[in-house]
């Protein structure tokens, strides 16, 4: 290891020193070499440099900007990619990528084993690692799968982006969690059971078996030893031990509810389940309205922290903060009491509104059908009541959202502001009782609902209200609702001619100071209802008592294990209701016979903590250790898809959050303040990255529009597709990939005919990450010869000259080319390290490797290792073409850097180049099979002063305006004015231009005033 750290500090100009060769054999080794040098003080030599290979990169994730768009604008790159003859003249055996792919799952598979016992040496000399030597964690989660058994193209993309993420952080030296799990209750694994008769627990176990296989085709390096399933015990142990808490908390309770009840599927739905047309989401069924008592979390108990935290996410993605935003959907307004006189006795309404300006436009109330004061109802009016709350019941035929519906109650209220004035109050369909009050006030005059409802009751709408103040009175004809702010009108009152903040404000503080209203601000966000009245899930760890009422299940008698014997009817509710074994249970506060509840919870609740399980997945004490989980979290990135923008990543927040709050993680508020975690707060997620979807090219009839199967079209010219049966063209879209429109690609004949490694570049390559994209198979051939090319670099590598142990390159004695050549290689470094750190624009970072492995193919290591300056070949007769010459060590060099930098992207195929590299490389003694993984190096470095340009061109001005540009190059440019000033004086005036603008007739020079040098001789400006 001692020799790594040679330092030349002997030179006063820079120099630069790279060891070619690994220099350990496991990555555990490897990766406490990183944190010795890391804290190793440097020598205090300033021109002393460490050498790259061994100076660990940690450069953190400061930004997330949005990556760059280039998706579709390389494709030019690929056509001056690998021909046949290219692919001829490698030394190196023809690509076998099938052979690659098995040879290096294996060898990685093996290498758990070697990795194991390092990590076991690294244990025992754990003494030698002080605290403050960790290495760095970085956790990168793709949202978890449900098991569906089938991988399909969108799995591809996340896995691939956080392969590779994975894959190039552990090179920079991080101590990467990159875990992999199943979500694995719900649904569908239910309805396979009532259709096939396979016991879920069986085929979600199944298919869990083939979509791992699937991953590990596509080369997904997972953190296996930490995989969890939420249907097993040992992880719902500690979603039912959650409940408790939240339970304990306060923030679980049960009330009855009307909910969602879909008639097919035969449960309950959430809101969200419900589509705009009212049909479940799953079966389609039109869903009907039921009342059970039902579980809820109180997430509106924390509406206002997961607001204002949403400012801390300064890498989420805006559109998923805004929507989020809108969901929580907060606003301020005002909360009125109007007095209802019904048979002798006064009770109060209490209404919210937004809009406390348009309360003389008051016209009636609105109340649901469950508010309490309809016990108050005159028997005039019952009967009707009774069979408008029936037919809410049987409202299940409509295709549509029905319109505002309601009946008078023959109540009436006092309008607070208008002595004398009574309002009738209606029962509607459009008030919801769990929402706020469960009563509006009705302002037709200014609410496009309330003034719909009024029309079916014949109402004379009233403005209050006019956005143009100078049309007042043309506002008090019948045109609508008018719901823009303005000025109120003459009919307010004292409040007559305020605008309506002002008059808001006022009209509230008349309200408070009289006792009839006060200030309140109201959420959109309801409490969830967790309650699900099917058997494939965790089941509620309660227990209903006749005496107690429901008791929780004490934490020690955890998991309330689902039982497995259990038969399907697919009907009449819950299977576990028909377990009398199971249900009746003995109460564990009084003793007394009691029953359980046979709901179960719905799965958003397991897939909103299984993030803080990862960390510690085996713990049998608790859900996971309070140091484990305030070392692990946040997610440094978390990555899926922009449909979980809602509810999983809310509903995360909300029970990281809780977590964080009742201790079961982090170190409180101040501490973490102090030490500027971000994003703090228990916010479980730091970079949000969502991925688009992958469409597929869609072919329909242009005649009929009916979706054409592929081989019903004719793609031998794939730019003009034919259909078969009438010769015409079809109508080509890209489009989400279905059965039912015949796009979809399989990635498992993706990878077959292809290879993962250029499959997984390709769907890197078409798009950035956050952006849809369009699947199109036949340009994936462009990065097969990408590889090919880059396997004809790395036989040209092992070809060269035998090398010095040391590369030391040296700007000094480069020739064109070695610099144009090791300028670029420090580009693509810096390009592909923030690629990896903060951008995720891995469509730039392969455009970038293309970019290298070109440059790298138009020169040949020279054939002596003493030659660095360019030998002009003999011509030969034949005159082939003449590669420029490179010092074979930085041929090698770049190589090997072009290798790692590819490796986290294609990694069996990065394995094959780097063993070839290192196995054929005179200067590394390996046996084959013994090379170290690319993956245990450390990531390139680059090197600021290489990036600086040969040639300068620079603008010459005259008299101000931008006439032409000279080029030079920067080395012969003086270092003092004068001198500057007398050699770019000398190329302006030679140059054909200068005749125009700077010389006259005769070639003589105009009588110049003023000439000034700009920005280090980029631009010259002459005054004349
Ligand atoms: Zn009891």
């Amino acid at each position: 290891m001692s020799s790594c750290l040679r330092l030349s500090s002997s030179s006063s100009s820079a120099r630069m020193l790279f060891r070619r060769t690994t220099f350990s054999t496991s990555t555990q080794q490897t990766r406490l070499f990183h944190l010795r040098t890391l804290n190793t003080p440097r020598l205090n030599n300033p021109s002393t440099i460490l050498p790259f290979t061994t100076a660990p990169t940690r450069l953190r994730a400061t930004s997330t900007a949005v990556p760059l768009v280039l998706s579709r604008q390389f494709s030019y790159t690929l056509s001056v990619l690998a021909t046949p003859d290219d692919l001829k003249a490698s030394p190196l055996a023809p690509l076998d990528y099938a052979a690659i792919e098995q040879k290096w799952l294996k060898r990685w598979k093996e290498n758990k084993t070697v990795e194991a016992q390092a990590a076991a040496v690294k244990a025992a000399s754990a003494k030698e690692l002080t605290a403050d030597e960790e290495p760095d964690k970085f956790y990168i989660l793709s949202m978890f799968p449900y098991p569906s058994g089938i991988l399909h193209m969108g799995h591809v993309r996340v896995y691939a982006i956080s392969d590779a993420l994975a894959r190039a952080r552990r090179m920079m030296g991080f101590d990467v969690v990159h875990p992999m799990g199943w979500d694995a209750f719900g649904l569908p694994a239910e309805n396979a059971a009532i259709e096939r008769s396979i016991h879920p627990n069986e085929w979600t176990v199944k298919n869990i078996a083939v979509m791992k296989g699937q991953m590990e085709n596509i080369l997904a390096d997972f953190d296996w030893d930490r995989e969890l399933r939420t249907c097993s015990p040992e992880y719902y142990r500690w979603t039912q031990y959650l409940f408790l808490k939240l339970h304990e908390a306060g923030l679980a309770y049960q009330k009855e509810a009307v909910v969602n009840w879909d008639p097919v599927d035969e449960t309950v739905l959430a809101n969200e389940q419900v589509d705009s047309e009212g049909k479940s989401w799953r079966s389609g069924a039109v869903v009907e309205k039921r009342k059970l008592r039902q579980w809820f979390f109180k997430i509106t108990e924390y509406a206002e922290d997961l607001l204002q935290d949403l400012d801390r996410l300064q890498h989420w993605p805006e559109r998923v903060k805004q929507m989020q935003r809108n969901w929580i959907g907060k606003s301020k307004g005002a909360e009125f009491d109007f007095k209802v006189n019904s048979s002798g006795s006064t009770e109060d309404i209490q209404v919210f509104t937004s809009r406390p300006d348009t309360v003389f436009g008051v016209q009636f109330l609105a109340v649901s059908v469950e508010h309490p004061i309809l016990n108050s109802v005159p028997a005039s009016h019952q009967h009707q009541l009774d069979e408008f709350k029936e037919s809410l019941k049987k409202m299940t035929s409509s295709e549509t959202e029905p319109g505002p519906e309601g009946v008078p109650t023959g109540l009436m209220a006092d309008h607070p502001f208008l002595p004398g004035t009574k309002i009738p109050v209606y029962a509607v369909n459009y008030v919801v009782s769990d929402y706020g009050t469960g009563a509006v006030m009705g302002v037709p005059g200014h609410d496009e609902r309330d003034y719909a409802f009024a029309k079916t009751q014949g109402i004379d709408v009233k403005y209050v209200v006019t956005p143009e103040p100078t049309e007042g009175s043309k506002a008090a004809v019948d045109g609508g609702a008018l719901t823009a702010r303005g000025v109120l009108m003459g009919n307010n009152g004292e409040f007559s001619g305020l605008t309506s903040e002002a008059a808001a404000e006022a009209i509230v503080k008349k309200a408070d100071g009289l006792g009839f209203g006060r200030e309140k601000t109201s959420f959109r966000i309801r409490d969830w209802l967790l309650s699900r009245q099917r058997y494939w899930g965790a089941p509620i760890p309660m227990i209903h008592c006749q005496g107690c009422g429901p008791v929780p299940v004490p934490a020690e008698d955890l998991p309330v294990v689902l039982p497995m014997d259990v038969s399907f009817t697919g009907r009449g509710g819950s299977p576990l209701k028909q377990i009398d074994d199971w249900v009746k249970c003995s109460c564990p506060k009084c003793g007394g016979s009691a029953q359980r509840d046979t709901d179960t919870m719905d799965t958003f609740v397991d897939s909103s903590w299984y993030f803080l399980r990862f960390l510690d997945p085996h713990n049998t004490k608790m859900p996971f250790s309070h140091a484990k989980a305030t070392t692990g979290m946040p997610v440094d990135v978390y990555i899926g898809g922009i449909e979980h923008a809602i509810l999983h990543l809310l509903y995360s927040r909300f029970l990281s959050k809780f977590a964080w709050k009742t201790g079961l993680y982090g170190r409180g508020p101040e501490a973490e303040d102090k030490t500027g975690k971000e994003p703090g707060r228990g916010e479980p997620f730091k970079v949000l990255l969502t991925q688009g979807m992958v469409q597929g090219r869609t072919f329909k009839d242009p005649v009929t529009g009916a979706f054409l199967k592929p081989e019903e079209v004719d793609l031998s010219d794939p730019a003009n597709p034919i259909q078969k049966s009438t010769g015409l063209t079809p109508n080509q879209s890209y489009e989400k990939m279905s059965k039912s429109k015949f796009n979809g690609v399989d990635p498992e004949d993706m990878i077959a005919s292809h290879g993962a490694d250029a499959t997984r570049l390709h769907v890197l390559y078409k798009a950035p990450p956050s952006e849809e994209l369009e699947w199109d198979e036949q340009s994936i051939v462009g990065m097969q010869r990408f590889l090919a090319k880059v396997w004809k670099v790395v036989g040209n590598a092992t070809q060269a000259a035998p090398a010095a142990e040391y590369f030391e390159p040296s700007i000094e004695t480069m020739n064109k080319d070695e610099r144009e050549l090791w300028r670029t290689l420090n580009h693509t470094i810096k390009e592909l390290t923030t690629s990896f750190q903060s951008t995720y624009a891995f469509n730039t970072s392969i455009a970038f490797l293309i970019k290298l492995t070109n440059q790298l193919s138009a020169v040949t290591p020279a054939s002596s290792a003493s030659s660095t300056t360019t030998t002009s070949q003999p011509a030969s007769k034949k005159a082939k073409k003449v590669q420029a010459e490179v010092s074979p060590e930085l041929y090698q060099h770049t190589a090997e850097a072009l290798v790692k930098m590819l490796s986290p992207l294609a990694p069996a195929f990065g394995e094959e180049c780097w063993e070839t590299l290192q196995s054929r490389s005179s200067s590394t003694i390996t046996t084959p099979g013994t090379t170290p993984s690319v993956f245990s190096e450390a990531w390139p470095s680059f090197h600021e002063a290489a990036l600086k340009e040969d040639k300068i061109v620079c603008g010459i001005q005259v008299n101000g305006k931008s006439r032409f540009n000279i080029e030079y190059d920067v080395s012969e440019l003086p270092s003092d004015k004068a001198g500057q000033e007398a050699f770019l004086r000398n190329l302006v005036y030679k140059h054909e231009k200068a005749q125009k603008w700077l010389l006259d007739d005769k070639g003589v020079v105009r009588d110049v005033k003023k000439m000034i040098v700009i920005k280090g001789g980029k631009l010259v400006s002459f005054v004349l």
